[in-house]
């Protein structure tokens, strides 16, 4: 079975390479073909259908109460994922400190107020930093971190609140794995503990639903890819979340060979880094991978009934998001070789607005830029930390700074 599916994507592959001669556009005229409107897709091909069914241990029988869902958060340039299962809870990483209250505010939405597990995948700040706003408004049943700490603020900070709940971090043996509801969350890596590069120190684990299953990888480059691997693990799921923010070293072909995922989410905001890459979202494209994006389409909810997987972007639901934003901008509208519907302008040009880090005043109504020197003045307690699109602020009820002019 694995042979049938490296054959088929050698074939693949050849295919792309021949068209690729022919027209840069081909690869996406399979898009041309699919309801523009699919939001609910089905999960996997009858061949695959076949492959998990083969690949999995046992299948399990899922009651009619029990209940799967993620929800990727958009916190720009970061990472967080909220993970329900039954009545279970579960974070994987929390954004950047300044994303600490939403986090928190979203658990209370939410009316959560336990999370079973709290996963801090690596210490970086885009991926720890809100941790710590968390344990501040729910108690955690277990933490997790790689081996390898960081002496940034956020790390201790997170540690600290893990501590005074009377918590140790615990660190995650590769090929072990935990119950999570009526899920399963195996952990696959870091398998190299002391890498000079805490990216590829990042947890990286599969949570199994029913016959859906859930990757979150990080920010996890080639080199613990290639770890992962070695180790000869089943790798395949339903829905990645694509490592390092859609960095051009992550997302190889000869990992995502092994995933072969149907939908990937990519999480990230503004930044310098050019994340996502047109290597990265190449990638993705030829493997046929249908791209959400939490900068493009903010919150994304991912739902599964044990075999097929709800996708339910909170905007831009039909946006073509396997392209590079410098592609977007060349044209008006993005879609690619689709006519797109008056509303779904409206919507494309809000999405085509630049994202910035704004810090608004909960006292005075006003909107700075996060650099605004009248911050520095500002009380902690009355800072509101957003990353998004000036519209978006400003629809929030905050009126613009007079000095710094957002
Ligand atoms: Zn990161
Ligand atoms: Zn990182």
């Amino acid at each position: 079975m694995l042979r049938k599916r490296l054959c088929s994507i050698v074939l693949l592959l050849s295919m792309l390479f021949v068209f690729a001669a022919c027209g840069t556009d081909t690869i996406n005229t399979a898009d041309l073909t699919e309801p523009q409107d699919s939001v609910v897709t089905d999960l996997v091909s009858a061949e695959k259908d076949t492959d998990i069914q083969e690949e999995s241990e046992t299948p399990v029988e899922l009651d009619e109460n029990s209940s799967f869902e993620v929800h990727y958060l958009d916190v720009g340039q970061a990472d967080a994922a909220l993970v329900l299962c039954d009545d279970k809870t579960m974070l994987i990483d929390g954004g950047n400190p300044g994303d600490s209250s939403l986090i928190a505010a979203y658990l209370k939405k939410h009316s959560i107020s336990h999370l079973d597990y709290v996963i801090c995948s690596h210490a970086h700040d885009d991926h720890v930093g809100g941790l710590p706003g968390a344990l501040s408004v729910a108690t955690a049943g277990a933490v997790y971190a790689p081996k390898t700490g960081n002496d940034i603020k956020s790390y201790q900070s997170f540690k600290s609140k893990a501590q005074a709940q009377g918590l140790t971090i615990q660190n995650p043996v590769p090929g072990s794995s935990i119950k999570f509801g009526s899920s399963t969350v195996a952990f696959l890596g870091p398998i190299t503990e002391n890498s000079s590069d805490l990216n590829n120190t990042s947890i990286v684990l599969k949570i199994t639903y029913g016959e859906t299953s859930f990757l979150f990888t990080g920010d996890a480059e080639r080199e613990e890819e290639q770890d992962i691997l070695a180790k000869n693990y089943d790798l395949s799921a339903t829905v990645l979340k694509v490592g390092h923010h859609g960095s051009e070293n992550s997302t190889s072909y000869v990992f995502l060979r092994e995933i072969m995922p149907k939908y990937a989410i990519i999480s990230v905001g503004d930044n310098n880094y050019g994340h996502p890459t047109e290597e990265a979202l190449s990638r993705l494209r030829d493997a046929d991978v249908k791209v959400y994006r939490t900068d493009l389409q903010g919150d994304i909810i991912v739902k599964s009934n044990g075999k097929k997987v709800t996708v339910a972007p909170s905007k831009n639901a039909n946006i073509e998001t396997n392209t590079t934003v410098k592609q977007k901008e060349e044209t008006s509208p993005a879609v690619v070789g689709a006519p797109v519907p008056q509303e779904q302008k409206q919507e494309l040009a809000q999405s085509q607005e630049a994202t910035h880090s704004y810090i608004a005043n909960s006292n005075t109504g006003k909107l700075h830029y996060a650099g605004c020197y009248s911050v520095d003045r500002m009380k902690e307690s009355n800072k509101v930390y957003m990353t998004c699109t000036r519209s978006e602020a400003l629809a929030r009820g905050y009126s613009p700074c007079k000095n710094c002019n957002p």
